[in-house]
């Protein structure tokens, strides 16, 4: 890894979690000097600054050590944790904190006239989703058998493409869903916005800088609560 002295945090660009994360590092009394079309934007309170990613990005930013510290969904996070594993790899990042915005379910959801009751009844059908990884999982924690058909987006109007017969996908408020007369059957994984950290924590300042950031979190989402 180089030997930066400054801690580097990767944060969403433009998106769901943008807002909250800015504002939660604003209450941790960091300040940047930032264009928010920009990619870098220079920490002037501490020696923090901030890269503006793409969300599916961050991970592996961490584990390639480009930054620190990132904040992402944890449902980006689990799903690239299982795929490291599968490809037979150390992931290289892991959950530090959950910070308590971007709040949603990875959600099973199905047809509105179907009669959802258990898992068992998922057997031998097509499941779409973005997350095969995590949908994999539950699947197989439920003993169940099924097809999972790996999209990269519009996953809600798989069903009536006649390309899976019931989808896994974010759910906040049910709206989507509900407009693509699908409804929610189970929750496959409880998401919220976390703060994610390499393997092991840099040994240097930035370990300093990390521990006083996580203090000043902690600080932060205890007002909340
Ligand atoms: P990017 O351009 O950075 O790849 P994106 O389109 O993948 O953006 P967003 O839609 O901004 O991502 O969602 C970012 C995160 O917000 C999600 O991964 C999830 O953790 C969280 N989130 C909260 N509510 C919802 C929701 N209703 N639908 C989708 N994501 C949600
Ligand atoms: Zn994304």
């Amino acid at each position: 890894m180089s030997a930066r002295d400054r801690l580097r945090i990767a944060i969403q660009k433009s998106g769901r979690l943008s807002d909250a994360s800015l504002d939660l590092l604003a209450r941790c009394g960091l300040t940047f000097r930032r264009s928010r079309d920009k990619l870098f934007c220079f920490g002037e309170t501490l020696a923090v600054d901030l890269l503006l990613v793409r969300d599916d990005d961050v991970p592996n930013m961490i584990a390639e050590g480009v930054c620190d510290l990132g904040i992402v969904g944890r449902n980006v996070l689990d799903e690239q944790f299982l795929a490291a594993g599968c490809a037979g790899q150390p992931a290289g990042f892991r959950e530090l904190r959950a910070l308590g915005f971007g709040r949603c379910r990875l959600a099973l959801a199905v047809p509105q006239e179907f009669q959802y009751v258990e898992p068992a009844q998922l057997g031998g059908k097509r499941i779409a989703t973005t997350y095969p990884n995590l949908l994999a999982k539950w699947l197989e924690r439920a003993g169940v058998d099924a097809g999972i058909v790996s999209l990269s987006g519009s996953v809600e109007i798989a069903p009536r493409l006649g390309t899976a017969d019931f989808i896994c996908d974010l759910v906040s408020s049910g709206a989507t869903l509900a407009a693509n007369q699908l409804k929610e059957a189970a929750v496959v994984l409880e998401s919220e916005a976390v703060l994610a950290a390499g393997a092991t924590l840099p040994g240097d300042e930035r370990g300093e800088l990390i521990d006083m950031l996580l203090r000043r979190i902690d600080g932060v989402i205890q007002v909340r609560a």
